[in-house]
């Protein structure tokens, strides 16, 4: 199946000169949606990990269906002041300014194995800083897995060291 066919382009959001990828029509398509994530469970299907670990918003819905469809818990990361028990902060640099993620302080035992999963790695920005979450509590990055990946923005540059898997580059 061509998924890129569901990703639709919009251009200058949501600033000027960034072409977005929007997933919602693969979303919405019970056959693409279900391609997606399985060609994801596909590329990981050598990686050995206990829990998936993603970042609101449409992280969640990728990483909630893969980690249903591979029998693992799913673990979310949040903007500040939504997670309800003691969290665990990271401030990361955007282009303009900073941001901050939150985890819960107990979501991963020391020592495990972690998959971080997202729809799009851009910069590379937001997983680097899930990876530094994940570590900052003992745990282990087994890979990273995005729906997509923005080659042109250089995100492995950032990412070195770490297993990064995608299933459609642009
Ligand atoms: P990065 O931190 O620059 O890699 O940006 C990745 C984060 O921003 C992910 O959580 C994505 O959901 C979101 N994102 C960045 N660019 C896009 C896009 O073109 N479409 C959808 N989400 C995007």
């Amino acid at each position: 199946m061509d998924l890129k066919k569901f990703v639709r382009d919009i251009p200058d959001f949501p600033v000027k000169g960034i072409i977005f990828r929007d997933v919602t029509p693969l979303l919405k398509s019970p056959q693409a949606f279900k391609f997606a994530v399985d060609e994801m469970a596909r590329i990981l299907s050598d990686v050995s990990f206990d829990c998936i670990v993603s970042p609101e918003a449409r992280g969640f819905i990728f990483g909630a269906a893969l980690a249903y469809k591979l029998g693992k818990g799913f673990v979310p990361v949040r903007k500040p002041g939504k997670l309800p028990y003691e969290t665990v902060s990271l401030e990361y640099q955007l282009e303009y300014g900073t941001a901050q993620l939150q985890i819960h302080a107990d979501a991963i035992e020391p020592g495990q194995k972690v998959l971080i999963v997202d729809d799009v790695l851009a910069t590379g920005g937001t997983a680097e800083a899930i990876g530094k979450l994940v570590q900052k509590l003992g745990g282990q990055v087994a890979a990273m897995c995005f729906l997509i990946e923005l080659t042109y923005l250089n995100p492995r540059e950032r990412l070195k060291g770490y297993d990064v898997r995608t299933v459609l580059k642009y």
